[in-house]
């Protein structure tokens, strides 16, 4: 029969790479949790309206990313291509916006995009998001949040600051006429893409990768002049935080996000050492979305960090993350020994919670489960043999050269396992 596969840019995560993912997972949940946020866990599926009235009907996302069907009542759901428009979404019918709320979520995300590294289509992010608070200092915080983040993964010194102010909705809409009238001038010079984009969402040409269209920019009206004085003295406000707090930043005028919903702060986090994949990390004020979504006026900042992206980068820079050590091997030969067995390492497993004890499973003879014993790269074996039952002892066996020779095996009272065990393990 033939054999069948996974989808195309649908990973699996391999066990020899979960090391890195639990890494990853475990210094995620200890920052966001240090700065007081509490984690919301949201579905996966949500009515596909949820997005096009938060992303934006006219971005990359909505119009060609998104992962929508009919689900057998007719009704149009979409596997969620991003986590803010949910998380939203509960705020709003959970009545959580009472006061300000700390939120993160963690979880897969999915975009019909060409998949490549760092590109999948179920993909993970990991969303920081906080609601009630309008003032630059949030903005701060959630951006010092990511940079703690970095230095206890050991990546700051690979990632780089964007960071830039669209503004108020309305500043923006003058800008866009001004940029469009500017760039019909120049349509000739424009890459395809942007040519398109100068019909539907003119804002994301600035994102441009293309050099002559950048060229292009350079004349034109910068976003810059545009901005209501609100924006301004935001932006200067927590460019001033930032600089107190000893966090190095760049200012990219023509950084404008993808989705509709952002507006003043905008930021992402890049690395160079991705390849084209290089942005990790991005976010923004959204204050205008709740409403937007039916709530009550309500503003907020998210960002979303992509797992993938930073799997590879602590990848990329040999972060020290290792699978854990088998700590004991349990071999165990015949019937008796084998009940014997079971018990004792039972009750190591409860007095010892935080080794690593496998227990040989399948029979064999002492060579065989020796064997495996090595092949699991355990420290020590613990082994219930004839003589063992007889005795009602336990072989405790050191399975390292480095182990020294003093400990390399030792024969005890079943009651003096638990110590003569911890004592192997200290070598
Ligand atoms: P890009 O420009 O790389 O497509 P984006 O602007 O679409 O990114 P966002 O929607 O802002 O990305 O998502 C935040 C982060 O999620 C990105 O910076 C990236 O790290 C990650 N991300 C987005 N799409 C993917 C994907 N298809 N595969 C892996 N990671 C992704
Ligand atoms: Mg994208």
């Amino acid at each position: 029969m033939s054999e069948i596969t996974a989808i195309r840019g649908m990973n699996d995560i391999l066990p020899s790479d979960t090391a890195c993912w639990q890494f990853l997972e475990r210094t995620i949940a200890a920052v966001v949790d240090s700065y007081g946020y509490a984690e919301i866990r949201l579905p996966v599926v949500e009515k596909t309206a949820l997005f096009k009235r938060s992303i934006g009907e006219v971005t990359d996302i909505v119009e060609k990313e998104m992962y929508t069907f009919d689900d057998r009542n007719g009704d149009s759901m979409t596997l969620r291509p991003e986590g803010t428009a949910g998380c939203v979404r509960a705020v709003i019918q959970q009545g959580l916006l009472n006061t300000p709320q700390r939120l993160w979520y963690t979880g897969p995300m999915f975009r019909y995009e060409r998949p490549q590294k760092g590109r999948q289509r179920q993909f993970h992010q990991t969303g920081v998001e906080s609601f009630g608070v309008a003032t630059p200092d949030m903005d701060a915080e959630l951006i010092l949040l990511c940079a703690t983040l970095w230095r206890q993964l050991g990546l700051l010194d690979a990632m780089e600051l964007q960071l830039n102010s669209i503004g108020s909705a309305d500043a923006r809409k003058a800008f866009r006429a001004a940029l469009v009238e500017f760039l019909q001038e120049r349509v000739d010079a424009l890459d395809e893409d942007s040519q398109r984009r100068l019909h539907t969402n003119p804002l994301r040409i600035l994102d441009s990768k293309n050099p002559q269209t950048q060229a292009v920019l350079d004349d034109g009206p910068s976003l810059e002049d545009y901005l209501d004085e609100e924006a301004k003295a935001d932006f200067a406000r927590l460019c001033e935080l930032l600089q107190a707090a000893g966090v190095k930043y760049t200012v990219n005028r023509r950084l404008v996000r993808g989705l509709d919903y952002y507006n003043k702060t905008v930021f992402e986090w890049v690395t160079g050492k991705l390849g084209a994949q290089g942005t990790v990390c991005a976010g923004g004020r959204y204050d205008g979305l709740v409403a937007q979504l039916g709530g009550k006026a309500t503003p907020a900042i998210g960002c979303a960090m992509g797992m993938e992206r930073l799997v590879l980068l602590l990848m990329e820079q040999g972060a020290a993350v290792t699978a854990p050590v088998v700590d004991a091997y349990v071999v165990a030969v015949g019937g008796d020994a084998q009940c014997l067995a079971l018990a004792a390492t039972e009750g190591l497993r409860l007095q010892l919670p935080r080794l690593r004890i496998v227990q040989h499973t399948g029979g064999g003879s002492f060579k065989s489960q020796m064997k495996r014993a090595d092949k699991s790269g355990a420290r020590v074996a613990l082994i219930w043999g004839e003589d063992e039952v007889a005795a009602q002892t336990v072989t405790v066996k050191s399975l390292r050269a480095n182990d020294g020779e003093r400990a390399a095996q030792v024969t005890v009272a079943l009651e003096d396992l638990e110590t003569t065990l911890c004592a192997a393990l200290a070598h």
